[in-house]
């Protein structure tokens, strides 16, 4: 159905200068697929040097598609685990559903790995192809001007950069946010947290303890316990060599500055005071945990700014919930999307390939969003000897079988018709 649908040009042909401000998930998909498009990218990140940061990171089959169309399966497939599905139980121990992996699923595989050694994939990728990425560089404030047609970024330092269009994909604390809206929006809490951990199973004892061997013993495993406003996941990939453990439970903590820090084991523990016996011997084995709370954002009014020149993308525009498995997949989405419009519209016409962007991809990302909401409801309030279908992990097909980059092809000439004929309507929320 999609047979020749992809337009690839030469690096710098479009004429159209992007600069992306940071080199996560959603900078670096933005910026592969802006060269593959033929625009001219530059990446600024304000790390020095790339850095051993989080741990299990899940990409869907709808990211899947676009990292295989890269050329980057067989970089990623090997470092990611291979579970043959989920164990779901209730908090008691029982075991409740056993939900298969399918690989692939809608012609696409979904990864689960690290997302330090996923993330150096695809930033050597973006390498490869000519990217450039100024390591060290702090965006410190932005601008946009009418006249000239152009907008930009001032970093630590002093530096002007101008480009035709800044797209900031600056994380859930982004600062360009206050930009785009002319005002704070505060990140508020979800009302949960979560801890988690990844180790190395048989530097940890997993494999000498019958309460965790299971884990490491048969290849990768895949484990959950569900109980009131709790839910816990544990998984090994590596063939049983390391394990990940990620347990999210209701926490108010009113949020600071800082919202990830280290968690102390006797705390981890209690949340499944009572449980079966597995989970706090999973628990315990880790070295070290994070305690991450949640943030979440109401919705943002809009992605863009005034003049259509510098936009929000991933994280920056909206922060997902771990119950998704999507905050990475739908910041590479955005970035794909928008390589596509912009090569559809020309250099001329920035602002409308900008607007188009946020119009097709405004509804789609809410619907993710909620998804993770509903799946972590339906987990925490689930009676313990509920054994139904609807608590497996949700595999919709409008989410999976996507294919953002045909997508946009699809449906960009009438998109940005609507908008040129009857003006732009910021996207309404369902
Ligand atoms: C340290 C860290 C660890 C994480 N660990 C996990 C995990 O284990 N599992 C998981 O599912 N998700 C994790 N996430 C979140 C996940 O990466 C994102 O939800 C998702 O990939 C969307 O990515 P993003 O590119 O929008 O944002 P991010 O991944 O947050 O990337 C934003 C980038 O922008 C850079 N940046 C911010 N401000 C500036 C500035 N002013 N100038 C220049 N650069 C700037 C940041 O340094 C960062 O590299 C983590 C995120 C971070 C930052």
């Amino acid at each position: 159905m999609h047979a020749n649908f992809e337009r690839i040009a030469p690096a710098g042909s479009t004429g159209i200068k992007v600069v992306i401000v940071g080199a996560g998930y959603g900078g670096l998909g933005c910026a592969i697929e802006c060269i593959r498009k033929g625009h001219d990218v530059v990446v600024l990140e304000k790390f020095s040097e790339l850095k051993i940061q989080g741990d299990i990171l899940s990409l869907g089959p709808n990211a899947g598609r676009i990292l295989a169309r890269w050329g980057l399966h067989d970089k990623i497939w090997p470092i990611c685990g291979h579970h043959p599905g989920l164990n779901l139980h209730n908090y008691k121990g029982e075991k409740i559903r056993f939900q298969a992996s399918v690989q692939p699923l809608f012609g696409a595989y979904s990864y689960n790995g690290h997302r330090a050694e996923i993330h150096q994939v695809l930033f050597d990728h973006a390498v490869s192809l000519g990217v450039r990425i100024r390591m060290g560089q702090e965006v410190v404030s932005y601008w946009e001007n009418d006249e000239r047609k152009s907008s930009g970024v001032v970093l630590r330092g002093g530096e002007y950069i101008e480009a035709d269009l800044v797209v900031a994909a600056d994380g859930v604390r982004s600062q360009a946010r206050r930009y785009i809206l002319g005002y704070n929006d505060k990140p508020k809490t979800s009302g949960y947290a979560l801890y988690r951990a990844w180790f190395d199973a048989a530097e940890n004892g997993v494999d000498k303890d019958p309460l965790t061997n299971y884990l490491c013993t048969d290849g990768d495993v895949f484990y959950g316990w569900i109980g009131q406003d709790v839910h816990m996941l544990a998984s090994s990939s590596r063939n049983g060599k390391t394990i990940s453990w990620v347990i999210t439970h209701k926490d108010d903590t009113d949020l600071q500055d800082t919202w990830s820090f280290p968690g102390k084991t006797e705390d981890v523990v209690k949340i499944v005071a009572g449980w079966d016996p597995r989970c706090a011997a999973i628990l315990s084995k880790a070295p070290s945990c994070i305690d991450w709370k949640l943030i979440v954002h109401d919705p943002l009014p809009t992605w863009i700014s005034k003049s259509g020149r510098v936009i929000l993308v991933g994280d920056a525009a909206h922060p997902f919930l771990p119950t998704s498995a999507q905050g990475a997949s739908q910041a590479i989405e955005d970035g794909v999307t928008l390589a596509v419009t912009l090569q559809l519209a020309g250099k001329n016409d920035v602002p409308l390939a900008v607007k188009s962007w946020e119009n097709i991809r405004y509804q789609r990302v809410r619907n993710s969003q909620l998804m993770g909401e509903s799946t972590r409801d339906k987990w925490h309030q689930a009676k313990p000897d509920d054994k139904g279908e609807h608590l497996d992990m949700p595999r919709p097909e409008w989410l999976f079988a996507f294919d953002a980059e045909a997508h946009a092809y699809s449906v960009y000439d009438g998109v940005a018709r609507e908008i040129a004929e009857k003006g732009y309507q910021l996207p309404t929320l369902p």
